[in-house]
Order: structure tokens, then sequence, then C-alpha cells
């Protein structure tokens, strides 16, 4: 019986919650708007391309979503939106700081540009800090929340990707480790996501790939064999970490990579 109301209470694991997504228009941060919607969340997605954000709350639904452009770069606008969820929906219960480029694909150093390894970095990692500190701002008071970010098996390996990308994961890691220390005293929680390479338009884009050959690439190399990464795996993993089913966990880097990053060390 109690196992039975237990799973039952899971069924719509954020009824009464607020989440923002930022790059909530495509790829993880879409899928993750419709799971965390379809758990009962009110969902404000936060990007810069408004038509596709705009698309996803036409399928989430007017009443449970709302876009909002925001440019995690620019500090006025990550104050706007969150600022646009506490007028809306009285509140912020999960920040989802997922927006990010992948930046040039470069794979030797001496042809990176300092342009492009800056672009990376103010929209991996200053709006990811941006994101945070917004975020704390209207927690803090209610002395409860989740922050998540996206990170990538890039915040704890080096050579799957970029110079500049692998750099900014690797920041996101250590913002979350610092938010998570000081935010603990107020309840809140702040955990990031480590997932493999799966087939949305930043992946496409950087590999030059379309999606069904980027996943025999990527599947070709993967630790995991027989099943192939998709973004529901990331949004379920946000979801956990949003829920109060991950209540005590905070300050920790969830793989999504079907222990591809262990996999690696063990062979270097
Ligand atoms: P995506 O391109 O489908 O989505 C990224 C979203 O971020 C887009 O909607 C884009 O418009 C938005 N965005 C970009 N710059 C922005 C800005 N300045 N302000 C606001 N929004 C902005 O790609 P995705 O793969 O879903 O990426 C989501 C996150 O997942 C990123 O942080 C990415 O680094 C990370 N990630 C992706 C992979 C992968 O292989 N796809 C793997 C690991 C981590």
């Amino acid at each position: 019986m109690a196992t039975t109301s237990f799973i039952s209470s899971l069924a719509r694991r954020l009824e009464g919650k607020v989440a923002l997504i930022t790059g909530g228009a495509s790829g993880i941060g879409e899928c993750t708007a419709k799971v965390f919607g379809h758990h009962g969340a009110k969902v404000v997605i936060a990007d810069v391309q408004d038509e596709l954000g705009h698309a996803v709350v036409d399928k989430l639904g007017s009443s449970n979503s709302s876009y909002v452009h925001c440019d995690v770069t620019d500090e006025d606008q990550i104050k706007n939106a969150i600022d646009k969820a506490m007028a809306t929906y009285g509140k912020l219960d999960i920040m989802f700081n997922n927006a990010g480029i992948a930046g040039a694909n470069k794979a030797r150093i001496i042809d990176n540009d300092k342009s492009d390894f800056e672009r990376v970095l103010s929209i991996n990692v200053t709006g990811v800090f941006l994101g945070i500190k917004h975020a704390a701002r209207v927690m803090i008071p209610s002395r409860s929340g989740s922050i998540i970010s996206t990170a990538s098996n890039s915040s704890t390996m080096g050579g799957a990707t970029s110079h500049a990308y692998t750099c900014s994961k690797h920041a996101v890691l250590g913002l979350t480790k610092n938010a998570a220390v000081e935010l603990g005293q107020f309840g809140i929680r702040v955990n990031c996501l480590a997932p493999y390479a799966l087939a949305t338009p930043l992946a496409t884009k950087f590999l030059g790939l379309d999606s069904e050959d980027l996943e025999k690439v990527m599947d070709s190399v993967a630790n995991l064999k027989g099943v192939t990464l998709k973004a529901e795996d990331v949004a379920n993993a946000a979801l956990f970490l949003a829920s109060e089913e991950a209540r005590y966990i905070s300050g920790h880097n969830l793989a999504v990579d079907g222990g591809f990053t262990i996999y690696n060390s063990a062979l270097n």
C-alpha cells in the first residue's frame, strides 16, 4: 500500500512548482520544458530564438507556460526573465541554466580565435553565473529552491571537444560547487548535469553531421551499447534533480553518459 502511494506521488513530481529554463526553445531545454510541464510545473522558457520559444509555449499551453526573450549574457535580461517568472507565477522553485553554445569546431589551439573563445565563455559561463545569481536573489527569501545547470562530460575530461567548450563546462562545475556551498544555508540545492553527446542543433552543427549520422558516430564510441542518448534522458535527470526525491542532493555533477567518462578515464 505504502509503495502504491509513493509511486502515484511520482506521477506529477513538480505539481505546484515554477521553473525557468534558459535555452528552452530547442534541444535539451525544449524537451525539459515538456517533461517539467507534464509533471505539473509552470514553465518559463527563456531564449533568444523567439519563434521557437513561442512554439514550445503553444505545445505546453499558455496557462502553464510563458516565453521571455532573454540573452543570458545580458544581466538586465536575466533579471527581467526571473522577475517575469515571479510576477506571473509568484515564485521560482527551479532554475535550469541550460543555454549554451559549442563555438567553432577547431581542434588545434593555434587555430582558435580569441573572439570565439570569449563568446563561448560569455554564454556558457557568464550566463550560468548570472542565472545562479538572480535565481539566488529570489530563492534566498523563500529559503528553498533547486538550481540546475547543464555542464557536459567535458566538465571532467579533456579532448572531447573544443578548448573553449571544455574550459566553459569545467567552469560550470566550479560555479555549481561554489554556489552549492554558499546557498546550502538557505536550503537551496545547486547541481549540474554532465551529458554525453546527443543529437541537438548544437551538436549537429558543431560536428557537421545530421542527427542520424551523429548518433551512429557517438554510439560507436559510447561505453553503454544498444542505447542511444536522447534529450529525454537528460530531461529526466533534470526532473530528478528538480524534484523532492533529490532533496538531499547538492553540489553534484550528474553524469548522463552511460559510463563514458569513467570508461574514458580508465583508458587514460
Ligand atoms: P540546442 O542548440 O538545441 O539548444 C541550446 C539553446 O540555447 C538554443 O535554444 C539557443 O537559442 C539557446 N541559446 C544560445 N545562446 C543563448 C543566449 N545567449 N541566451 C539565451 N539562450 C541562448 O543545444 P542543446 O544540445 O540542447 O544544448 C543545451 C545545453 O546542453 C548546452 O549548455 C550544451 O552545452 C549542453 N550539452 C549538449 C550536449 C549535446 O551533445 N547536445 C552534450 C552535453 C551538454
